[in-house]
Order: structure tokens, then C-alpha cells, then sequence
């Protein structure tokens, strides 16, 4: 098997379903509800105007391992701003906010790394075609 330079293809926009690499006009922009905190926001979701799937953006090491740590800051920050303005500071409350804030963290970290061997097995089916 021959070895696949990964590093080319970083931060490349990919099909999981058609399974090639998308250049700017293959795409459309959709909005999306996503739930957040009390509520919903909407997002603009890009897609591959083939086939109508999601893409995948394949991102760096670097961009998975800084998202982790900005990830990690950004809930800390919150759990701060949380317990600075919670009344009830007793440990049952401070775990949950703790727990819930790990979940969290691991969850957002979770999905930048599926993300990531997502787009890997989508390179390596065009990468094996080619
Ligand atoms: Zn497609």
C-alpha cells in the first residue's frame, strides 16, 4: 500500500459521497438550525451541490490540536463565569457544572477528531482510485 501525504490535503473540502475533492463552485450554502444554549442559531452549512451531503473539511493535526485546546479554554472560561454567578455553590452543583463541562469539552474534541478520520478515509478511497 502505497503511503498517502496527508499534509496536501489539509484543510481540502470533501465529498463523503461522491468521494472527491470540491472545488469552490461544487458548492452550495444552506442554512442550518443548529440548538444552542436556549435556543437556536443558524448556520451556514456548506454541501456538495452533486449530491446534496455535507461536506468535510480535513483538518491539520495542528487545527485539531489547537480547536482541542481553544475548546478546552472557551469551557473553563464558562464554568468560571458559571461559578462566579451560581448561588448554589454546593458540590453537588459545582460537579455537575464540572461534569457537564467535560462532557462537554470531550464531546467538541470528539467530533473534531471523527471529522478528521472522516475526511482521512474519504482521501484515502480517492487516493486509491487514483
Ligand atoms: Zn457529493
Amino acid at each position: 500500500m502505497k503511503k498517502i501525504d496527508y499534509s496536501k490535503w489539509y484543510g481540502s473540502k470533501l465529498c463523503p459521497f461522491c468521494v472527491k475533492k470540491l472545488k469552490e463552485n461544487d458548492l452550495g450554502i444552506r442554512e442550518a438550525e443548529v440548538s444552542v444554549y436556549r435556543g437556536t442559531s443558524k448556520v451556514k452549512v456548506s454541501y456538495c451541490k452533486e449530491c446534496g451531503t455535507d461536506i468535510v473539511i480535513f483538518p491539520s493535526p495542528a487545527r485539531v490540536v489547537f480547536g482541542s485546546i481553544a475548546t478546552a479554554i472557551l469551557m473553563s472560561g464558562l464554568f468560571g463565569l458559571m461559578f462566579l454567578g451560581a448561588e448554589d455553590t454546593s458540590t453537588f452543583a459545582i460537579t455537575g457544572a464540572a461534569s457537564a463541562m467535560i462532557i462537554g469539552t470531550l464531546g467538541i474534541i470528539g467530533i473534531l477528531i471523527y471529522t478528521r478520520n472522516k475526511g482521512k478515509d474519504v482521501i484515502k478511497q480517492i487516493e486509491s482510485t487514483n
